[in-house]
C-alpha cells in the first residue's frame, strides 16, 4: 500500500510538483525561514490587518475570561448558536443592505455545502473554467449536471444558457469575482443582465473571496463596486483573507437563509466557529468601511506592479492585487521563486494541479502594508532575474 504512495511522491518530485509544508516563523509583514527574514508577497492578508499588532491589542482589551470562548462546543443547530453568531450576521446584512446573512466555518465549507443544497437533478450548472477547488468540489457533490465555460467567455456562456434554458428547470451560473490565480475579474454587470433576461430560470452564484475587504467603497467586494449586490442570488465571501479571520458568509434573502439552515450539510454537521473568532470577525467587519486608505494604497501598489510588468513586455490579464508572473514549467517557476527568496522576497511557485500544466507561475499577492520603496526594489530584482518569453496570461 505505502509502495504506491511512495511511487506517487517520487513522480511528483520528478515533475517538480511535490508539495511540502513550509516551516515558517511569522513576524508581521515578514516571514522567517532558514534564519532569514523575507517580505511576505504570498499572503492573503490583503489589507495588512492580520499583521497589525495594534488592532489585536485593541481587540484583546475587550476580552474577559467570560467572553473569551475558544469553542462553540456544538453545531449551531444544537447548542452552538451564540448571540455573537447572529450579531455578525446582522452586521453583514446591514452593511450589504440585504435581508439576511449566514456564516459558515470557511469558504471551503460554504462552497461545498451551498452548491449541492441549492441544486438538484433538474439543474444545470454553468461554471467558469478557472473557479476555485472548493467550488469545483461543491459541483462534484451536487446532483446537477455541469458544464464549464471558457474562462470569462460570456459569449459562450450566453450561448449555453440559450441552448439549455428550456431543457432544465434551473440554470446556476457559478463564478468568482476576482479570480484566485489570474487576478482578473468577471464582468458582473453583464452576468447580472444575462440573469435578468431569464427571470427566475437563471440564478447567479458569485464568490468574492479575493474581493471582500478590498473592493467597493465600504470594502464589501466587486458587487458593491459595480452596484449589483442585490442582483446576485448567492453572494459569498470569506473572512480568511482581507478580513484577517476565519469563516465565510453568504448574504441572501431571508427565505434562502432559512432554507440553507435546513439543507447545507457542512453547516449542520460541524461544530460552529468559536465565539471568540466570531467576535474578532465582527470587530474587523465593522471597521472595514473605514479602511478606504488601505484599499487605495493596495490598489496603487498593484497598478505600479502591473504597469512595470507591461513595460517589460509581459502582458498581464490581472486587474487586481493578485498578479501572476508566468514561468511555464514547474521547475522554472520554482527556480525563479527561490531566486527572489534569496534576495528577501517570499514568493511562491504555483504549480499543477492548482493551475493547468505548463502554466506554472509565481503568484504575487500584494498587501496594503508593503511600501512603494519595497515594491520598487522587488521590480528591479524581477527585471534582473526573469527573462520573459511568454505572455503572462495563459488564456490570452
Ligand atoms: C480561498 C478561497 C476559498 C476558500 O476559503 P477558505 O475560507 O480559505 O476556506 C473559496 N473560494 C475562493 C475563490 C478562494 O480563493
Amino acid at each position: 500500500m505505502t509502495d504506491s504512495m511512495q511511487q506517487t511522491l517520487e513522480t511528483l518530485e520528478r515533475q517538480g510538483n511535490l508539495r511540502r509544508l513550509p516551516r515558517l516563523t511569522h513576524k508581521g509583514r515578514f516571514v522567517e525561514t532558514d534564519g532569514k527574514e523575507l517580505l511576505n508577497l504570498s499572503s492573503n492578508d490583503y489589507l495588512g490587518l492580520a499583521a497589525d499588532r495594534n488592532l489585536r491589542a485593541e481587540f484583546l482589551e475587550s476580552l474577559t475570561p467570560d467572553s473569551f470562548l475558544p469553542s462553540a462546543s456544538s453545531s449551531r443547530l444544537l447548542t452552538g448558536n451564540y448571540a455573537i453568531s447572529e450579531q455578525l450576521e446582522n452586521a453583514l446584512a446591514t452593511l450589504f443592505g440585504s435581508e439576511a446573512a449566514l456564516v459558515f466555518n470557511s469558504g471551503y465549507h460554504a462552497n461545498t455545502g451551498l452548491i449541492p443544497a441549492i441544486t438538484d437533478s433538474q439543474t444545470l450548472i454553468l461554471a467558469d473554467k478557472l473557479i476555485h477547488a472548493s467550488l469545483i468540489d461543491g459541483i462534484r457533490l451536487s446532483e446537477a449536471r455541469s458544464i464549464r465555460y471558457r474562462h470569462n467567455d460570456l459569449n459562450q456562456l450566453e450561448r449555453l444558457v440559450a441552448r439549455y434554458a428550456s431543457e432544465y428547470e434551473r440554470i446556476l451560473i457559478v463564478t468568482e469575482s476576482i479570480f484566485s490565480m489570474d487576478g482578473d475579474e468577471a464582468d458582473l454587470p453583464r452576468l447580472v443582465s444575462l440573469r435578468r433576461s431569464y427571470a427566475d430560470k437563471v440564478w447567479l452564484y458569485v464568490d468574492e473571496a479575493h474581493a471582500f475587504g478590498v473592493r467597493g467603497k465600504q470594502g464589501l467586494g466587486c458587487a458593491e463596486e459595480k452596484g449589483c449586490t442585490h442582483d446576485i442570488d448567492f453572494l459569498v465571501g470569506t473572512f480568511g483573507k482581507a478580513a484577517a479571520s476565519v469563516g465565510a458568509y453568504i448574504v441572501c434573502r431571508k427565505v434562502v437563509r432559512d432554507f440553507l439552515v435546513n439543507r447545507v450539510r457542512p453547516f449542520i454537521f460541524t461544530t460552529a466557529l468559536p465565539p471568540v473568532n466570531l467576535m474578532w470577525t465582527h470587530f474587523i467587519v465593522q471597521r472595514l468601511p473605514q479602511m478606504a486608505d488601505r484599499r487605495e494604497h493596495l490598489s496603487s501598489l498593484a497598478t505600479l506592479l502591473r504597469t512595470s510588468l507591461q513595460m517589460q513586455g509581459l502582458s498581464t490579464c490581472s486587474t487586481s492585487h493578485i498578479i501572476p508572473i508566468l514561468a511555464g514549467s514547474s521547475t522554472e517557476a520554482t527556480r525563479l521563486a527561490r531566486q527572489l527568496q534569496r534576495y528577501g522576497f517570499y514568493v511562491l511557485p504555483i504549480r499543477p494541479p492548482t493551475v493547468p500544466e505548463g502554466t506554472s507561475r509565481l503568484r504575487i499577492s500584494l498587501t496594503a502594508n508593503i511600501t512603494q520603496e519595497e515594491m520598487q526594489a522587488f521590480l528591479t530584482l524581477l527585471t534582473d532575474q526573469h527573462s520573459p518569453t511568454k505572455t503572462n496570461c495563459e488564456h490570452l
